[in-house]
């Protein structure tokens, strides 16, 4: 091996299609986090059942409501979060731990807190309101509760994907209007090339608590929005920000978040059908519940939309790719060059550590977003292709 081709080797080693060891370990530590995560989220809710710790958590309820059932429901709930919550809140603060280790986060420890606080208030909020509609249907249609169940929460998800950009979001995050004039204008000629419009485009304050970069597509009718990072806003050339916009407006062209609310609805349909059957099994067979309406047996409903959830994760990732790649080939056809869309891309990486090229495996499990070496080699296709038709 003479000395050029060794320089070559170490060059494409060192290139933009590998990963750091820095990444490497990053990306992984941060899997098995998720798998003890979602573990011990399995093993307490498992131990609530098998001990029959739930129903004593019920009978506690019920004393202190007075029979109340729907302020039982509530105890129950607040009791369950309660558990969850301190259980799994070392694993968290370890996550937020990790993010300073890698030098990701911006974040202090009051301001962490402060967020879990809210997060679990929050959370506390939408879970009772969830469980009290889930077990009033239960104990007024006892047979088709499940079908009832899921119009209505067909009706909260729109509403959700409605309200979270300016009711949701802002409870952690400052967004202002984008103020960039050139980047306005260039959202202008781009939406009009699209025949579209999105309402707005919003600077989102990450910087006080992130380091990473994103922007993405939110909302609604009248709340769809392009939110952009201001760490994006402030690392990347108008050219790169007008790449992701062009992304972004690639998703709304292709109505992407309509499309994943129905793709929901349909997995919410089978959750609610299948939690139906175990239920009636766990209470005429096993008699682990008097009713179906004994709202000790929340653990197993969750239990059962986890396992769902797990199974056809493949399957929504999957689908999720799919979207991003025809966002990615909007983008392509909208830009000049996809040179910034490129240089964006491997910034993005690397700014927030993440995996250009992950397994085969991890990528078809667990991730989103093809991998960053691929979407930028559908890049350089597309632009070859397009030389070629441009020299025919
Ligand atoms: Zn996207």
């Amino acid at each position: 091996m003479n000395a050029s081709s060794v320089h070559t080797a170490v060059l494409k080693d060192s290139g933009a299609s590998s990963d750091s060891p820095e990444s490497r370990q990053y990306n992984r530590t941060k899997r098995w986090l998720g798998v003890a995560d979602v573990t011990v989220g399995f093993g307490v809710l498992a131990v609530l059942l098998a001990t029959g710790w739930s129903g004593t958590m019920r009978d506690l309820a019920e004393r202190g409501a007075s029979q109340n059932y729907p302020v039982a429901v509530f105890l129950y709930v607040a009791m369950l979060m309660l558990i969850s919550k301190a259980i799994g809140l070392p694993l968290e603060f370890y996550e937020s731990r990790l993010e300073h280790r890698y030098d990701l986060s911006n974040q202090n420890l009051g301001s962490w807190l402060w967020d879990e606080l809210k997060g679990f208030l929050i959370g506390l909020i939408a879970a009772t309101v969830v469980a009290e509609l889930l077990y009033t249907l239960m104990r007024h249609a006892q047979e088709h509760w499940w079908i009832y169940a899921w119009a209505v929460f067909l009706g909260l998800m729109i509403l959700l994907a409605q309200v979270a950009p300016v009711v949701l979001f802002p409870i952690f995050y400052k967004f202002e209007p984008l103020e960039n004039e050139e980047l306005k204008r260039r959202l202008i000629v781009l939406s009009e090339r699209a025949g579209t419009r999105v309402r707005g485009v919003y600077k989102w304050h990450l910087s006080e608590k992130s380091k990473k970069a994103n922007a993405a597509l939110t909302g609604l009718g009248a709340t769809r929005r392009i939110i952009l990072a201001d760490t994006l806003l402030d690392n990347y050339s108008d050219d790169e920000i007008e790449a992701v916009l062009a992304h972004e407006l690639g998703h709304h062209v292709h109505r992407h978040i309509l499309k994943s609310i129905m793709m929901q609805a349909a997995i919410t349909l089978l959750g609610f059908f299948l939690a139906n059957e175990v239920l009636r099994y766990a209470v005429e067979r096993r008699n682990m519940f008097e009713t179906i309406s004994d709202f000790a047996n929340l653990p197993l409903l969750i239990l059962v939309s986890t396992v769902l959830s797990l199974v056809l994760m493949p399957l929504l990732n999957a689908y999720s790719r799919f979207n991003e790649r025809q966002a990615d080939r909007y983008c392509f056809q909208s830009v000049a060059t996809v040179e910034p869309f490129i240089t964006s891309m491997n910034k993005l990486a690397q700014q927030n550590l993440s995996e250009k090229s992950p397994s085969p495996w991890v990528e078809w499990l667990l991730h989103s977003h093809p991998a960053v070496t691929k979407r930028v080699s559908a890049a350089e296709q597309w632009a070859k292709s397009e030389r070629e038709f441009a020299g025919r």
